[in-house]
């Protein structure tokens, strides 16, 4: 598979490399069309490939000095985008890099878009995709294990295991072809056979791939939690608990939570968005009508719903069939749901809650009792074994190794029914594009536009 031509600007772009604020040192990076001109003009000389030179930057019109700082210039295609590169350092003052980015402005770049430079580097042939979206996996990892999973599949082992599996596949469409180009009555029956057993063999290779995948994905994105249940019930003291600061407003006049409340914290290595959201309840209120309007399409989206119940409240039996109707209100699979039960410092002994389908958590926010459980509970109902991770992974490389999966089982399916050669192969054409995305050797036109758009300036 070769990379899609895709027209390419080299026109030069310029960006702040270095965060907006106050620093030591900033840096402006400057990427393709005569950056070396620029910089030449900017500095007062030429600048040597790969060498620190010590230099003063000047208005191109007036000759004042700007600032003085480091010039570095990279000689494309042996830079990070593949085109002429030039970095500016200057010192970390927003006054100073503002005036040196209009200046460069001034002669002839333009300010980069969101990701370009990533962009630039894999439309040139630096990196593969899945590589180009591990620099912004590193860059917003939020622990060292995300860290050291994304630095992996930047260095491309992500990337590796893909190809390899990919050139799985071409072979086996090459073996698949050429029994359709050269049937023979005799051995179509052993080539059957041979197929079948590749196919099969190439599918739980993918399969288990797939799931260090996932593994990956939920290191690198997290998992949206969403705190439902009726007001008072202790949701926000369960959130201040879950995260150690006092993110949630707590008092018991209910109904106090009317908007989202949104707590980002790491649970065993996991990034974890802790939603707090308005309790559910029929309000007169408009705002708090809005607010529970909001709570369940909070619901709606997570990945995991804490239901949460006070355990003063809890009578009997009824438990169980008010959670049904609740989880029908909220769209919420019993899978994505864990009940807790709070306030258990209020009760001498846990009454029984008649029959539920899924994992329930006695803790006591104010007492700080069951929550190492609750977050074992957590991680384990997502289905978090982030110490399996091996490299970082988003949740579109999921998407198309759950496609690729779905062409090979409907290939192997042909088999057994003994269908045409044909349509096993164009299963196995499928699949083949299905993986090719991920590293962005086939990519749907919309694909690099979406990926890139999220990185930030200046990437
Ligand atoms: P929310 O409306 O569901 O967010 O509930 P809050 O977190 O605001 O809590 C409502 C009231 O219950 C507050 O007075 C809390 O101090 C109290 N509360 C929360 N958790 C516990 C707990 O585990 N034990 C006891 N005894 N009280 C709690």
């Amino acid at each position: 598979l070769a990379y899609m031509s895709i027209p390419l600007d080299n026109d030069l772009i310029v960006a702040m490399a270095t965060p907006p604020g106050q620093g030591g040192i900033g840096v402006i990076r400057l990427s393709g069309g005569d950056a070396f001109a620029v910089a030449r003009n900017i500095c007062g000389e030429a600048l040597a490939p790969r060498e620190a030179r010590f230099v003063r930057f000047r208005e191109a019109e007036t000759k004042e000095v700007i600032d003085e700082g480091l010039a570095l210039a990279f000689v494309g295609p042996a830079s990070f985008t593949g085109e002429d590169v030039v970095e500016l350092h200057c010192h970390g003052s927003p006054v100073v890099l503002q005036r040196l980015l209009d200046e460069v402005c001034s002669l002839g770049a333009r300010l980069a878009r969101p990701g370009e430079f990533s962009e630039r580097a894999f439309l040139n042939g630096k990196m593969d995709l899945a590589q180009a979206e591990a620099v912004a996996d590193l860059i917003a990892s939020t622990s060292v294990s995300a860290a050291r999973a994304a630095v992996r599949s930047l260095q491309g082992e992500f990337s590796r295991v893909i190809h390899d599996t990919a050139e799985r596949l071409a072979q086996l469409r090459v073996f698949v072809e050429a029994c359709i180009d050269f049937p023979d009555e005799d051995v179509d029956f052993i080539q059957a056979g041979e197929i079948k057993q590749k196919v099969s063999a190439l599918r739980d290779d993918l399969a288990g791939l797939r799931e260090s995948s996932q593994q990956g994905r939920l290191l690198n994105e997290g998992l949206a939690v969403a705190l439902i249940g009726a007001p008072n019930a202790g949701k926000s003291s369960l959130l201040n608990a879950l995260s150690g600061e006092d993110a949630a407003i707590v008092t018991d006049i209910p109904g106090t939570t009317r908007d989202l409340l949104k707590v980002d914290l790491v649970m065993g290595g996991v990034p974890l968005r802790l939603v707090d959201t308005a309790g559910l309840r029929d309000s007169e209120d408009a705002v708090e009508k809005l607010g529970v309007a909001r709570a369940r399409e909070q619901a709606r989206s997570a990945d995991l719903v804490l239901v949460v119940k006070d355990a003063s409240e809890i009578v009997g039996e009824e438990v169980a069939a008010n959670l049904d109707d609740l989880l029908r209100e909220i769209e919420t699979l019993p899978g994505q749901v864990i009940l807790v039960i709070n306030k258990q410092d209020l009760l001498q002994e846990r009454p029984t809650i008649g029959l539920i389908d899924f994992p329930v958590c006695w803790v006591s926010a104010l007492e700080g009792t069951g929550l190492v459980e609750l977050r074992d509970q957590v991680l384990a109902s997502a289905g978090a074994r982030p110490a399996e991770a091996q490299f970082t992974a988003r949740a579109r490389h999921v998407t198309s190794m759950d496609q690729a999966l779905g062409c090979l089982d409907i290939a192997l399916s042909n088999l057994a029914k003994a269908q045409p050669t044909e349509l096993v192969a164009e299963e196995l054409w499928s699949a083949h594009n299905a993986l090719g995305e991920i590293v962005g050797t086939v990519t749907p036109d919309d694909l690099l536009g979406r990926i890139f758009s999220e990185f930030c300036i200046g990437k």
